[in-house]
């Protein structure tokens, strides 16, 4: 069994090296095909990650980081064999690439050369001692780069929210060194200070506490800012265990949503505004809405918002930030919710690139199908809303099919 699994892993990473090559080849022959339909030097390549991604069931993001690691590993012929051969596996040549990829051809080139991972050089060595072996390899061929690296990183600070288990959620900062232990120093400093004043919270709690009353300008949190959730009358009105969705974080369990909604409007002087969404009670499809205009009007944005809850495109969780017409206003297609679809920026501008096409198609709710140069087609369902599923122990009941997103928003 031992043999069998270390056999498999070597398969593993031969179907990686494998898939790489391929990548780097239909990234070729996609340039050339677009050089020739008379695409810009400069625009082509447009949906290459793309379509790879979708046949490797990624997100676009992940594509195009599988694509850069395929592009650079022809670059770093030793360290690409050490891949096939199965001495490292594919995360271990994206940590490589990753520390290498602010060089020149050249140095990196002469990176590769130097860590001859092929001669198992790395072997045995666990994720952060690859790493460590890459740096002081790349620290030694050009600093300046490495320097010049750390000044464009300062450009990609950011903030994320993403999931924790028991319904919390991580609140995540990107920042400068110099401003993120700043900020932590004034985050500690005022729980210790909190603390030596007699407040009984832990540390951490003073501190998670301070932190959301200084970025929404309002103690416990929420009041001022629009959450919306989304959850059926019964989990709301009738305790009913229906879990419910709030956009931008996920599932939640349908008494912490009553919680937030009821008991929270109540304790922190929180306004409710409830809005009433129709949909089929089986399927959990929203009721469809119709509009002239080109531009989506707002009511169908939130529609389309709530209906869609992230970008449609497979495997694709990131936020929706356009309202796209499936079939194109220019082209014919309708402003409405059959023909609306909510996407993220990057996954709006592929579908604009020549050889896709995307079209509305029969699935149990919304869905489209989209079809990409090489004539491959990928169907997205919109998910299902809450109360969709109904319960295996108990029929159907038979009260109206609406489900009621909450928010504190003046807009209901
Ligand atoms: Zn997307």
């Amino acid at each position: 069994m031992i043999d069998q699994m270390r056999g498999l892993e070597d398969l593993k990473c031969l179907a990686g090296a494998r898939q790489a090559g391929l990548a780097v080849a239909f990234d070729l022959q996609q340039r050339r095909e677009q050089a020739a339909a008379g695409v810009p030097a400069g625009e082509q390549g447009a949906g290459v990650a793309a379509q790879i991604a979708l046949a490797r069931r990624e997100s676009p993001a992940k594509g195009s980081r599988l694509l850069g690691l395929a592009k650079a590993l022809t670059g770093m012929p030793r360290t690409f064999a050490a891949f096939r051969a199965g001495v490292l596996n594919e995360w271990r040549a994206t940590l490589i690439v990753k520390d290498t990829i602010c060089l020149s051809v050249e140095d990196r080139a002469a990176v590769d050369e130097d860590l001859a991972a092929d001669t198992g050089a790395l072997d045995g060595l666990g994720d952060k001692a690859v790493i460590a072996a890459v740096r002081a390899a790349a620290y030694r061929r050009d600093p300046a780069a490495v320097a010049k690296r750390a000044a464009r990183a300062v450009g990609e600070r950011c903030v994320s929210l993403r999931p924790a288990p028991d319904t919390m959620a991580y609140l995540t900062a990107l920042l400068p060194v110099a401003q993120g232990v700043a900020a932590y120093a004034a985050l500690t400093r005022d729980a210790d200070a909190a603390r030596s004043a007699g407040n009984e919270r832990s540390r951490g709690q003073v501190m998670a506490d301070t932190l959301v009353e200084r970025v929404t300008g309002t103690p416990g949190g929420i009041n001022g800012v629009e959450i919306q959730l989304v959850m059926t009358d019964r989990t709301l009105l009738q305790a009913d265990a229906e879990p419910a969705r709030l956009p931008g974080y996920g599932t939640i369990p349908a008494a912490v949503a009553r919680d937030i909604a009821l008991t929270g409007a109540a304790d922190n002087d929180l306004s409710l505004w409830v809005r009433r969404l129709y949909t089929a009670p089986a399927t959990g499809e929203l009721v469809a809405m119709d509009s002239k205009a080109r531009l989506f009007p707002a009511g169908l944005k939130r529609f389309l918002q709530v209906r869609d809850d992230t970008c449609r495109t497979p495997y694709c969780d990131a936020p929706i930030r356009h309202h796209d017409h499936i079939t194109a206003w220019h082209t014919g297609g309708p402003t409405s919710a059959a023909n609306g679809q909510g996407l993220c920026e990057a996954c709006n501008h592929i579908k604009e690139t020549p050889g896709w096409t995307s079209q509305p198609a029969t699935g149990p709710r919304h869905t489209t199908a989209t079809t990409t140069p090489t004539g491959h087609t990928y169907h997205s369902t919109a998910p299902p809303l809450p109360g969709a599923r109904p319960s295996r122990r108990r029929p159907v009941r038979t009260v109206p099919p609406a489900c009621l997103p909450c928010s504190g928003g003046p807009a209901g």
